[in-house]
């Protein structure tokens, strides 16, 4: 069982969508399973206290070191690897999910705020992960990201299991386009090679779409596809 354990503020949000569907059945076949742990638990003071004003001054506050770490230590599972959303981090991607969904489990920690104070990081050995060049008010929203573009690879979840193979990224190219019934619509008729019956021009078809919609609009896939 692959395991996502979430360390955030606001624990009522989920498990939102990943309860829904395939992976609602998935879960409940045991194939994988989210904790949510709330931070403020850890907290001490009778206010129940998680921030604080930043040394140096500046707007915002920070999630403070000793109740991040203490909610961490109390929760967090022996070799666990542990990731903080945070736009400084190295960039999410399908190759990232992949190594992840090899894990056992992972602990996802969700910042608020202005972020968390830099020692919890460095102590706790946290690897901050960011899902794009953009600023959102929490990290939960990135955790659901994360987590569901890292179930879809898990065994089992999908019902085929050849649905992964041939989608964007997963060839180095973004995916060719698709159509169903009806064969006309709009006036507009499915391409024609899709109803030959013939899977080698079919899959010769694909890949050419699949480079011409790749070159235009990702050069940079393009150029490193173009090298292997
Ligand atoms: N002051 C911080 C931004 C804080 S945003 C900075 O300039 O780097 C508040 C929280 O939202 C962060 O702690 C983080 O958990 C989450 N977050 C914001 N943008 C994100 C992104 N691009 N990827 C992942 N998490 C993000």
């Amino acid at each position: 069982m692959w395991q996502a354990q979430v360390f955030t503020l606001y624990p009522d949000i989920f498990p939102g969508p990943l309860s829904k569907g395939l992976y609602g059945k998935a879960m409940s076949k045991n194939i994988w399973n989210l904790r949510v742990v709330n931070i403020r638990d850890a907290a001490e003071d009778k206010h129940k206290t998680v921030d604080d004003t930043p040394y140096g001054g500046g707007s915002g506050m920070l999630m403070k070191a000793d109740v991040l770490a203490k909610s961490l230590d109390q929760n967090k599972n022996e070799g666990e690897k542990i990731l903080y959303l945070s736009p400084r981090g190295k960039k999410f991607d399908q190759n990232y999910a992949k190594v992840l969904s090899k894990e056992k489990s992972v602990s996802i920690i969700c910042g608020h705020f202005e972020g968390v104070d830099e020692r919890v990081l460095s102590t706790r050995n946290i690897e901050e992960v960011s899902i794009g060049d953009f600023i959102l008010s929490g990290g939960e929203s990135a955790a659901f990201v994360v987590i569901d573009s890292i179930l879809r690879l898990l065994p089992g979840v999908l019902g085929n299991e050849n649905s992964t193979v041939n989608e964007s990224f997963e060839n180095g190219l973004l995916e060719y386009p698709q159509f169903t019934k009806p064969q006309i619509w709009e006036e507009k008729a499915v391409p024609e090679v899709l109803l030959s019956g013939d899977h080698s021009k079919i899959k010769h078809w694909r890949l050419s779409q699949s480079e011409a919609i790749t070159r235009v609009r990702r050069p940079d896939l393009w150029e490193k596809y173009k090298k292997n």
